[in-house]
């Protein structure tokens, strides 16, 4: 190893400037968290704060915002202003509050741009930080599966670099070799199988909001955890490799792996298989976003196989978990089918958290939205404002049946 060279690169990775979106989520405090080893190991200068935004967790944001020092919090709900301007007086931070000063946000000037806010809220903005050219550290999903085409062209006008964070996309990006594209035979997602992988259907009739958050190995916000649970989190995530990867239908698959180390496969005509392995631990890909090209130390959990001693693999049952067959099915249709699956399960789970529909209800929901759609589901989103009408329609409609649901 070249101390000198090596030095330099970490240097170079971590005077970038961060814009973190959805600092108070999950993913937002463990890459702080990821900041905040790199600024003890490497120095204070490590990962200069743009940007901290919040939807309306003011008292956690206005400590982040004492403890990172960024030039600029925002929370998106307007009513929490007053709050934040009054938990952060004193203190030389602008603030700002709204949808659209979350986009101000993402749009100022920092060199990379954390997205970890939840659903399709993450869309304008992210869309905002691509424009501009900035390196995106993108761990929501659901604005790749909302948007793919739009996505994907406004990532092809500008230069910005999109690294994966959602733990499965980030080890297939280390793993995939884009210049042997020819070869590549088949890239193949791990899934936990989350709380419920043994329940027969009629035992998952009764899940509570708090049975479907409890993760076997993940700690992860609300929803993605409801995702877990009823397997859609994998739908999506077939869908985010199909935009992100621009890989093939046919060579996406997915295998549940309930001990959650080996990430992704990737296999190549010759015969060889190449995984990704690490704990389950956030830290680890968020690092690696963070720092790309380039690694740097992270505070996260280390794998000892040892300990691990077996790794296991089993098909998924598409009877027990019809999300994940929902899933393929938008892929395969593709245009707006995949927009209308994300935003019927945004909706649907929201009303599962919120105790108004049962768990086995969220499929339906979500299959019934899909059904009134169908002449419309294959069209190509022409633009963003096509995608957020049929966005808000599928809402519409979703809403509608789980309150049929619901009487
Ligand atoms: P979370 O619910 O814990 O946090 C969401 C963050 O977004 C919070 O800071 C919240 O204030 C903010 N937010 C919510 N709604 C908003 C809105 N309308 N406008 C602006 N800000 C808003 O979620 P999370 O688990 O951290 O997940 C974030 C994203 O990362 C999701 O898309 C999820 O699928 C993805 N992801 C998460 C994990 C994980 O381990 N948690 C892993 C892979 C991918
Ligand atoms: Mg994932």
């Amino acid at each position: 190893m070249n101390p000198v060279l090596d030095h330099r690169l970490v240097a170079g990775a971590i005077a970038r400037r961060l814009t973190i979106l959805g600092s108070t989520g999950s993913i937002g405090l463990s890459t702080l968290d990821v900041v905040a080893h790199a600024r003890e190991r490497y120095g204070d200068q490590a990962f200069p704060i743009e940007a901290l935004t919040a939807q309306s967790q003011v008292d956690t944001l206005a400590e982040q915002a004492r403890r990172f020092r960024p030039r600029f919090v925002a929370v998106a709900d307007e009513t929490r202003y007053d709050d934040l301007k009054t938990a952060l007086g004193g203190e030389d931070i602008e603030i700002a509050a709204g949808t659209e000063a979350i986009r101000e946000a993402a749009t100022r000037a920092s060199d990379l741009v954390m997205v970890a806010i939840v659903g399709a809220a993450a869309l304008e903005p992210t869309l905002a930080a691509a424009r501009r050219g900035a390196t995106i550290a993108l761990a929501n999903k659901e604005c790749v599966v909302a948007a793919g085409d739009v996505f994907r062209r406004t990532l092809a006008e500008s230069r910005a670099i999109v690294v994966p964070v959602d733990s499965e996309h980030s080890a297939a990006f280390q793993l995939l070799d884009f210049g042997q594209a020819h070869a590549i035979e088949k890239v193949t997602l791990t899934a936990s199988g989350g709380p419920f992988r043994e329940w027969t259907r009629e035992r998952m009739r009764n899940v509570t909001p708090e049975q479907a958050v409890a993760h076997p190995n993940w700690s992860m916000g609300a929803k993605i955890s409801v995702d877990s649970a009823t397997l859609m989190n994998k739908g999506l995530e077939i869908i985010e490799a199909h935009v992100l990867f621009a890989i093939e239908a046919k060579r996406l698959g997915v295998i549940v792996h309930p001990q959650s180390v080996v990430h992704c496969l990737v296999s190549y005509s010759d015969g060889s298989t190449l995984a990704h392995l690490s704990a389950p631990d956030m830290r680890t890909p968020i690092a690696h976003a963070l720092a790309w090209p380039t690694r740097i130390a992270a505070p996260s959990l280390k794998l000892d196989l040892a300990k691990v001693r077996q790794l296991t693999f089993e098909e998924a049952d598409l009877e027990r978990f019809p999300c994940l067959r929902l899933a393929s099915e938008c892929l395969g249709a593709g245009g707006l089918a995949p927009t209308v699956l994300n935003a019927a399960n945004e909706v649907a789970v929201g009303a599962f958290l919120a105790k108004r529909i049962g768990f086995l209800d969220i499929a339906c929901v979500i299959e019934d939205t899909l059904a009134r759609r169908e002449s419309g589901g294959t069209a190509r989103a022409q633009n963003l404002e096509a995608v957020l009408a049929v966005d808000a329609q599928a809402r519409a409609t979703a809403s509608q049946l789980c309150a049929l649901r619901a009487a």
